[in-house]
């Protein structure tokens, strides 16, 4: 059984986010998103909220599970026992974070990275963006699976 770990904010969970969870269930048996937060005030509110609309999503799908976080990724990739960790890249800014992280993980304890690119079609939606389109009461539903 090959798990991947699918680590990030999702602050929201965009349809891209959705585009690469689908895609690794064709290459792996379960995925796991993780939600990761800092323990400070500001970034607790709202994790239950983000854990519960991203559960309700996959509800019907047994080899998606949902967690939360606050510890490094390695550790939560052996914790939840996956053979590497899954990222999204839309562009050579992520590419070059992406490479960072990956080379860091792999480092600390030979965890392996997974890059998925992003479909062109869903390249420019970012979490950020719908949070801003959010903030000034703009419809984000497209954007949003
Ligand atoms: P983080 O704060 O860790 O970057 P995000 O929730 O923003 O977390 O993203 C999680 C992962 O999903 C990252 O690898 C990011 O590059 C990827 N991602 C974000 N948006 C998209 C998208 N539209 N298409 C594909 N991958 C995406």
């Amino acid at each position: 059984m090959r798990t991947v770990l699918l680590p990030g904010s999702f602050n929201p969970f965009t349809k891209g986010h959705a585009d690469i969870v689908e895609r690794a269930l064709a290459l792996f048996d379960r995925v796991v998103v993780a939600v990761g937060y800092n323990e400070n005030k500001a970034d607790l509110s709202g994790i239950d909220e983000r854990l519960e609309t991203i559960r309700r999503i996959y509800a019907n799908e047994a080899r998606v599970e949902v967690l939360s976080y606050s510890c490094l990724t390695v550790d939560v990739a052996r914790q939840v026992d996956a053979s590497a960790v899954l990222r999204g890249v839309r562009s050579f800014k992520d590419y070059e974070y992406e490479m960072q992280m990956a080379d860091v993980n792999r480092q600390l304890t030979g965890l392996e990275t997974v890059i998925l690119f992003a479909r062109p079609e869903y390249a420019s939606i970012s979490s950020s963006v719908v949070r801003e389109l959010q903030h000034y009461g703009h419809d984000v539903t497209d954007f949003l699976p």
